[in-house]
């Protein structure tokens, strides 16, 4: 065994007695490399691409592994001021493009606390308020998504993802390989689900419109052999649309087919009294899959997926005697093996169970009001200006659009540009048949000049058909 050199003192713990006063220093550096970061970066993402971008990074790290360390204070200031300088941040508002959310405040200093005392989730020893922290908040958010339940319940998980396999992995365990059948606007997390749990080749229903074609789905579940589980979509991760919720569950109530709903983006709409008749329907579902990481503002990973009674997770459940030995658990000590299929795993709940006490039902409501009127105010724009086309109006928060005179190659063009100069961060999705720009408006802070700003960066001469020129005057 060897002891440290004498004049060489070892690393403070985050957590204990010096906990408190080493992280403090290290905090302020981290806030300002954070901040000169951005400085930096100067807009919503660094320019120059990709290549830059890592080079940039690799000039200001050198070695990632010296034989003498740098010390904490500068190989946070280095590290993270690099990292900012280098990020799509959020934050900003004219960085739109994935259901990527700009965390709060609270969520991320609550995160800190977790990262600071480091309970891990497999075992009560290791973890005894937060396991019952955990339990306490899921129960009362599955009650949100499932208020006539017989015990509602949701297990923590890494995201809509993550929630997708369990689903369908609870569906398999209750009725053997369940043949999944889902719109042609679901995620692309569910089919890949149904690969890795051994399923039958899903079956993918026509959504022309951007949701779920009923008859079609009347159709496929008239042809097929059971055991079937149908997955519908509350918020489209492409255009935001919601399935039609009860008329879907209606089917799967006549064909005897089980329905699982991911509501990955549009499940927080369940807080705002103005949004959430969109949602009905949600809670005949056997299984429902939230991100608290979209539309949340959770750092990630906050993703839930919620049942009805706890009793559909007893298939989950899983034993090591090192972790519940059976006497443990008739002693009394929690058994949290069966609340995942991770093992360690960090107490997300917290930023999430802070974030629920500080900005209460009404606070969260109207996050998720200002949010989606944002993405109304967006489409507004986009339908009083000449030379760009809207999609259609939104449903949550996404707008697709488009310069009216652009070919699909100038919006792939355009997208591009915009990104490699650091102008702005859009996405791009397929509707009827055409590439659209995709904004996908997470940000409440957003304003109306902010939302000008953004289409104003279309009309740059830069780019192929920019919105000044007289419509045809750019190759179709
Ligand atoms: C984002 C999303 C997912 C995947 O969630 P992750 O948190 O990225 O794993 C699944 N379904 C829908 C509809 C989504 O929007």
């Amino acid at each position: 065994m060897s002891t440290p050199l004498p004049g060489t003192p070892l690393p403070p713990l985050a957590g204990g007695a010096g906990g408190r006063a080493a992280l403090r220093p290290l905090l302020d550096t981290v806030l300002d490399a954070l901040h000169e970061g951005a400085l930096a970066r100067g807009g919503p993402i660094p320019s120059g691409g990709p290549d830059t971008v890592a080079q940039r990074l690799l000039d200001a790290t050198a070695t990632a592994l010296p034989d003498t360390g740098t010390g904490a204070e500068e190989a946070l200031r280095t590290l993270v001021q690099a990292l900012a300088h280098g990020a799509a941040d959020p934050a900003d508002p004219l960085c739109v493009a994935h259901l990527h959310t700009p965390p709060l405040a609270v969520a991320a200093a609550a995160d800190l606390a977790v990262s600071a005392l480091n309970p891990s989730m497999d075992s009560w020893d290791q973890a005894p308020a937060a396991s019952a922290l955990e339990a306490h908040v899921t129960r009362t958010l599955a009650a949100e998504v499932y208020p006539h339940g017989p015990a509602p319940d949701a297990l923590v998980t890494t995201g809509g993802t993550e929630s997708n396999q369990l689903a369908l992995l609870l569906a398999r365990e209750r009725h053997g390989p369940v043949q999944l059948v889902h719109g042609a606007n679901a995620h692309h997390s569910l089919p890949r689900a149904a690969w890795l749990l051994g399923l039958p080749e899903p079956v993918a229903v026509p959504a022309p419109a951007g949701v779920i074609d009923l008859a079609a789905l009347d159709e496929a579940l008239t042809d097929l052999h059971h055991p079937l589980l149908v997955a519908a979509t509350a918020g489209t991760t492409d255009t935001g649309r919601i399935d039609p919720l009860p008329e879907i569950a209606d089917l799967c109530a006549r064909h005897n087919a089980e329905l699982h709903i991911d509501a990955s983006y549009g499940g927080p709409l369940l807080f705002s009294d103005v949004h959430k008749h969109r949602l009905d329907g949600l809670d005949r579902a056997h299984t429902v899959t939230l991100d608290l990481h979209k539309l949340g503002w959770q750092p990630v990973a906050a993703g839930l997926l919620a049942v009805p009674g706890t009793a559909a997770l007893t298939p989950l459940a899983h034993q090591a005697d090192y972790l519940n030995a059976d006497d443990d658990t008739e002693a009394g000590l929690p058994d949290l093996l069966g609340r995942s299929l991770r093992t360690t795993r960090r107490p997300d709940v917290l930023k999430i169970a802070v974030t629920l006490r500080a900005l209460g039902r009404q606070g969260l409501a109207a996050l998720v009001d200002h949010t989606c009127a944002a993405a109304q105010h967006l489409a507004d724009l986009v339908e009083n200006t000449p030379g760009l086309e809207l999609h259609d109006r939104p449903t949550i928060s996404t707008v697709l659009f488009r310069p009216t005179s652009a070919s699909d190659d100038d919006i792939a063009t355009i997208r591009r540009t915009l990104l490699t100069e650091g102008r702005a961060v859009l996405g791009r999705a397929r509707a009827d048949d055409r590439l659209w720009l995709k904004a996908t408006v997470l940000n409440p802070h957003t304003t109306h000049s902010d939302l000008k700003a953004l289409l104003s960066l279309l009309s740059h001469p830069s780019l192929p058909s920019p919105l000044s020129l007289p419509e045809g005057s750019t190759h179709r």
